[in-house]
């Protein structure tokens, strides 16, 4: 999950700040520090910023009794960039019209952000599980090697894994990478069927059912980190 803010750097400055108002992120910065270290700390702050941001969109709605929505989040599915609006009402829902994911959490929800969380957690699950449904039968039948179960994971450190009873798991933020990665990574766990190991074997039948692994493999180490939620 991405948060966009403004970025104010100063050569006077020793230190980052971050200040949020009115659910705008201003990040505060020495002259010499990398954009991409900021976009680190970003991420790596974002259940922070993001509980912060609720809590002054709470305190605001208490005093106006308006809904709240969380404007400028929002996250990648498939590759594409998704803005994330939440409210507060009766019961929770999730409701996606293609282009903005809609999350509301029932009154009676003390953490907020947490909930939200897991409705992102939910909704990136069930849209990796329809593309697996599909891809999983097509490339193991067009490989002639077949799993005996498949599972959509959690994990910190890796893609995908496949173990000696055949079977396979997914880590669920894959759902934010394009369809051409996500192929590469259900090749790769495949493959793991027939060589349950990295050897040149392994790399050739990888190879010859998929054309860009190379590619493939410096998408994920350069935006992996992006998919984070
Ligand atoms: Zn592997």
């Amino acid at each position: 999950m991405f948060i966009d803010y403004h970025l104010k750097k100063s050569y006077k400055r020793k230190t980052i700040s971050i200040n949020i108002k009115n659910s705008e992120v201003t990040v505060l910065a020495p002259h010499f520090v990398a954009k991409s270290y900021i976009d680190d700390l970003i991420i790596k702050k974002h259940r922070w910023i993001q509980s912060k941001i609720e809590d002054q969109k709470l305190n605001a709605v208490k005093s106006k009794n308006k809904k709240s929505a969380l404007v400028n989040m929002y996250f990648q599915l498939f590759g594409k960039k998704i803005t994330i609006e939440c409210a507060r009402t009766k019961v929770s829902s999730i409701q996606f019209d293609g282009r903005t994911l809609f999350l509301t959490a029932a009154s009676r929800v003390r953490n907020v952000s947490e909930h939200y969380q897991k409705q992102l957690k939910e909704f990136l699950q069930k849209c990796l599980q329809a593309y697996l449904d599909i891809r999983l039968a097509e490339i193991s039948t067009a490989m002639n090697l077949h799993f005996s179960r498949c599972q959509i994971k959690t994990y910190k450190r890796r893609w995908g894994s496949c173990n000696s009873k055949k079977e396979l798991s997914f880590n669920v933020l894959l759902a934010g990478a394009p369809k051409w990665v996500i192929d590469y990574v259900i090749v790769h766990e495949i493959a793991h069927l027939k060589y349950l190991n990295h050897s040149q074997n392994f790399w050739h039948l990888v190879n010859s059912n998929y054309s860009y692994v190379k590619d493939a493999e410096v998408w994920l180490k350069e935006n992996g980190i992006s998919l984070q939620i």
